[in-house]
């Protein structure tokens, strides 16, 4: 299967390229050239299969000839063998007809595990298969470095550098990233902020020198080895819930639209979903967007669900190149529309379609709190505050004929806090993850100059060795 730019200047480009190119020449993002179709039958087959057989059957009409069976086989069975649940995602029920489909039993308790124990094992793959090595950066807030960290450890193809704003994570979230004592694992603790961090990423990727010279990937949500990997979920819940004779509602937790964007993949391949609602905390451009037309950036306010405190979604691109009828001239249009004035209208029949798969709410930050009282008195069950805004926005749809699943996004322990805030319950490490605290750390504190970081990174990546 080839993959073509949602802004139609960059060359179609193969499963392989496409993931370790990660972003377009052209700016855009990559999908796939048509749509591969699972027909009811075989979404009945998924109920009771084990999760990496579907994944692999799922995962192969994308990936093709270019990664052979065997090889694909293995990547997914060593991605999801490592989760701590048999069944990989489980659904829970919490109120009738109601369930959250738990994505957080990987090593570092977010659904981030799920796309990037795959991406870091493909990446491997074809690395290795090409003979050469490549430097991975990214910057994160919190959720995505650990994944990425824990996902690249001890690869012999990648050395990966992850920037964090120093002191500004949770200690459950630095602990998580900078444990890991591999030698091709780098956290960078950034004298800066969480922006500070991201701009330094996006100059080190403009510096074309320097991202040529050491080989730059980046393994962000935009990256399509990362959504391919989260359209599985879907199919095996629906599956377990009497997909596909029966209609299901997902509510998804949303920041950058990846997640929620490997839903509408589903849709596009049969899976009869009846609606997907789109879940933003008080950062609610989306919901907007939906309800207005009009997709304004705005500032970004810090919330208790943070891995959702976004100020544009980046994968929305995608929705917007299907729903103008792949339209790469609109796309660029509204594209340069947001980097020239913040914004951009979405075409009337665009919006129409969009509205037609699409709901979307915003949950507050006492509506988080709340939801995650609520469910706690009246079942029990812990949510962590992004799988609560989920929640929240979901539930006007819920114990209706369609059964309503509720992507739950992270481990109540991972935002201990605000979980105990609002039930006064102190959430508890996994036993297997008890010690985290006390294991020791290594982090290199760095100015917020992107010099400097460049410098760090040329001194240490293998990808500069094998060039002396
Ligand atoms: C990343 C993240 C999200 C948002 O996912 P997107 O794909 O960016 O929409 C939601 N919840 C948690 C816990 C996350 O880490």
């Amino acid at each position: 299967m080839q993959f073509v730019s949602t802004r139609g200047r960059a060359p179609a480009l193969s499963f392989s390229d496409a993931v370790l190119a990660g972003l377009a020449s052209d700016g855009g993002l990559y999908v796939p050239v048509s749509w591969p179709r699972i027909s009811p039958d075989e979404i009945a087959g998924y109920a009771n299969r084990p999760y990496a057989e579907v994944a692999f059957d799922i995962i192969r009409r994308f990936a093709g000839a270019d990664i052979d069976e065997a090889t694909l086989g293995d990547i997914v069975e060593g991605a999801y063998k490592g989760f701590r649940h048999a069944s990989v995602a489980p659904l829970v029920e919490i109120a009738p007809g109601h369930f959250v489909l738990e994505l957080f039993h990987g090593p570092t308790l977010a659904f981030k595990d799920v796309a990037m124990q795959f991406l870091a094992r493909t990446m491997d793959h074809v690395l290795a298969r090409r003979g050469t090595r490549a430097t991975i950066v990214g910057a994160t807030s919190g959720d995505t470095g650990s994944a990425a960290i824990e996902a690249f450890r001890g690869r012999e193809t990648t050395d990966i550098f992850i920037l964090h704003p120093r002191g500004r994570t949770s200690e459950v979230q630095r602990k998580q990233m900078t444990t890991v004592l591999d030698d091709n694992v780098h956290n960078i603790a950034l004298e800066g902020d969480f922006d500070d961090c991201q701009d330094i990423v996006k100059a080190m990727f403009r510096n074309a020198p320097f991202r040529d010279g050491v080989k730059l990937s980046g393994v962000n949500s935009i990256n399509w080895g990362r959504i391919v990997a989260q359209i599985v979920y879907y199919f095996t819940a629906a599956a377990a819930l009497g997909s596909p004779h029966r209609q299901v509602i997902f509510s998804v937790p949303t920041g950058n639209f990846g997640d929620i964007f490997a839903g509408y993949c589903a849709l596009r391949m049969g899976l009869p979903i009846r609606q997907l609602v789109i879940a933003t905390n008080s950062n609610d451009i989306l919901n907007r967007a939906l309800r207005t037309g009009r997709y304004e950036r705005a500032g970004v306010m810090p919330t208790i669900s943070p891995s959702m405190d976004i100020q544009v979604s980046s994968n929305f691109e995608r929705l917007l190149f299907e729903a103008t009828g792949r339209d790469a001239g609109l796309v660029n249009q509204m594209m340069d529309s947001l980097g020239q004035s913040g914004g951009f209208t979405i075409p009337n029949q665009a919006l129409k379609l969009i509205a037609s798969q699409f709901d979307s709410a915003s949950a507050s930050e006492a509506v988080t709190a709340r939801t995650m009282q609520g469910v706690f008195a009246a079942s029990g069950y812990l949510l962590d505050p992004h799988t609560a805004v989920g929640v929240a926005a979901g539930s006007p749809l819920a114990g209706g004929r369609e059964p309503l699943v509720t992507l739950a996004t992270a481990h109540p322990a991972k935002f201990p806090d605000a979980v105990r805030e609002a039930t006064g319950i102190e959430p508890g490490l996994p036993a297997w993850l008890a010690d985290l605290m006390h294991r020791p750390e290594r982090m290199s504190v760095l100015p917020a100059d992107a010099g400097e970081v460049e410098a760090f990174i040329k001194a240490r990546t293998r990808v500069m060795e094998d060039r002396t």
